[in-house]
């Protein structure tokens, strides 16, 4: 009989450390608290329209295809990919409207309209990015990051200076770019998902090469097809999943854990892979001598920001959005200050609009539209109905006047989903939508480790450990845990 290993939870790590077991020839079963497999990527439909309630952009194409090809089938197979060309729309004003283009070419013509002679710099700026990106996805991301002599050999050290690990990410933007519009599509990947562009290692770059280069993608019928996808290829290696079920201990025997429970009821496992939030696993599934951190350590993180999000279904079309709109018409300055460095609600937040019924029918009625708004927000701030109710009329207004549409009068469909929210429903230490901010002292061996060090068959997956938040970098998480796993039930 293999060896049967229990992963906690099933968003995008659970379900890639699932995979890569199954394949390496254990038994797997999959534990979700919630009713479906997702995590922060669920849906839910209501009143004809269908909505993604977390990551609405598809970056990094060439992880999804390395997944599926991993487990014998394609992306092809799963799902139906477009390019989106323009890739978003920014609002820098009123009448200040920004459209990304999907070609190159046409990116340099954009840079050269918003500041002559910056086309050339965005060259030699996106080849730098290319570089990094091609290190960072063969030689950095898939280590486990347990100690810094994985980046001992010569190869290594070398390339760690080309990441340019050590100069900010504002400052290799501002050395190169003046014009303000450039600098805030060049920095804003960062804002939205991080930290201050000035505390970022210019590493981060490869995000601009991510997204001007590899390009925004979209799967027809929305961002759960690939969860659909990873979970068909899991069910076809034999990996079983539990929904509502929720682990309430992880159950440990000198330095082992023998399994989980819920509540009452015990699963024998001969690893555990801990995908929920690692702050939940470590100090609501396991007791005191057994937790690598103490809540000191994380109340000293830096956290990427909560969200505070509205899915919204409209009557009718709305004019003048594209699938994704960025709002940037107020000071990225303040943002992060409200975010970042004194962390309190925002005066007059920037947000994003989505709108997949502008690319795919199926999410939406006949005609109309399905919207969803996301303010960035601090994590660990409490928010209650008014201030929902208070924000959602300010991004209203602005969204009204910059497009020139009414909408207020025609929603169908309203709900919210805020940092309280990403509590009950995701086990989110203060909310949090994106875990960690990808400052240097965060990246790499400096995030929170994958190895549990008092119990060795206990391996941590997700955004909060390595290599970070988003949908590619989990997806990487879950197969380098399972590579730890492997290690761990081999010694
Ligand atoms: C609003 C939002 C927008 C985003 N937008 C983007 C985007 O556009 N592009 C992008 O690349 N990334 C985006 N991200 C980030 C990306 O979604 C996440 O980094 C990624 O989905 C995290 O996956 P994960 O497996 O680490 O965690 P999760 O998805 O949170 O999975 C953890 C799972 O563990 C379960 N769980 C928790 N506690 C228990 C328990 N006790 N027992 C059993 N199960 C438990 C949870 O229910 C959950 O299903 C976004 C995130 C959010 C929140």
């Amino acid at each position: 009989m293999s060896k049967h290993i229990v992963v906690i939870g099933s968003g995008f790590s659970g379900i890639s450390a699932a995979c890569a077991l199954a394949k390496k020839g254990y038994r797997v079963t999959v534990v979700e608290k919630n009713e479906c497999a997702g995590g922060r990527a669920s849906f839910f439909k209501a009143d004809g329209f269908m909505f993604d309630m977390g990551p609405s952009w598809y970056w990094m194409p060439d992880v999804f295809e390395w997944f599926f090809k991993e487990y014998g089938s394609s992306v092809a197979e799963q799902y139906d990919l477009i390019r989106l060309d323009p890739g978003y729309r920014i609002y820098f004003g009123k009448d200040e409207i920004t459209d990304i283009p999907a070609s190159i070419s046409e990116l340099h013509d954009l840079f050269e309209q918003l500041e002559p002679g910056s086309g050339k710099q965005l060259q030699q700026f996106l080849k730098d990015a290319e570089t990094k990106y091609a290190i960072g996805m063969k030689d950095m991301v898939f280590k486990p990051c347990n100690s810094i002599m994985e980046f001992a050999e010569l190869r290594m050290v070398k390339a760690l200076f080309t990441m340019q690990l050590f100069t900010s990410l504002r400052k290799e933007v501002y050395s190169k770019f003046k014009n303000e519009k450039i600098r805030k599509i060049l920095e804003f990947p960062v804002y939205f998902l991080g930290a201050l562009p000035s505390n970022t290692p210019a590493l981060y770059s490869i995000l601009n090469y991510a997204d001007l280069v590899l390009g925004t993608w979209y799967p027809q019928g929305g961002m759960y097809k690939i969860i659909e996808g990873m979970q068909r290829v899991a069910e076809k290696m034999g990996v079983t999943f539990m929904f509502n079920a929720p682990v309430t201990e992880i159950v440990t025997e000198n330095n082992k854990t023998t399994g989980v429970k819920i509540d009452t009821h015990f699963i024998a496992a001969d690893a555990v892979v801990a995908a929920a939030d690692y702050h939940h696993v470590e100090e609501k599934l396991l007791s005191q001598p057994k937790k690598n951190y103490d809540e000191n350590y994380w109340d000293k993180k830096v956290f990427a920001p909560s969200s505070i999000i509205f899915y919204l279904g409209i009557k009718g079309k709305v004019k003048n959005l594209l699938h994704h709109n960025l709002f940037f018409d107020q000071s990225f300055e303040q943002f992060a200050d409200e975010i970042y460095t004194n962390p309190r609600w925002p005066a007059n937040p920037l947000f994003y609009v989505s709108a997949p019924s502008k690319t795919d029918p199926s999410v939406a009625p006949d005609g109309d539209e399905n919207l969803f708004i996301l303010i960035p927000v601090a994590a660990g701030l409490e928010d209650t109905e008014q201030l929902r109710e208070m924000y959602f009329d300010k991004v209203l207004e602005r969204i009204e006047a910059f497009t020139g549409d009414t909408i207020a009068n025609r929603i169908i469909y309203k709900r919210s989903f805020a940092p309280k929210d990403f509590v009950t429903r995701y086990n989110a230490y203060k909310g949090n939508a994106y875990g960690l901010a990808n400052i240097l002292m965060q990246t790499a061996i400096f995030k929170p480790k994958m190895r549990n060090k008092h119990i060795k068959n206990l391996i941590y997956a997700g955004q909060l450990t390595v290599p970070g938040p988003g949908v590619p970098p989990s997806l990487i998480s879950g197969y380098v845990a399972a590579g730890e796993i492997e290690k761990a039930l081999k010694n």
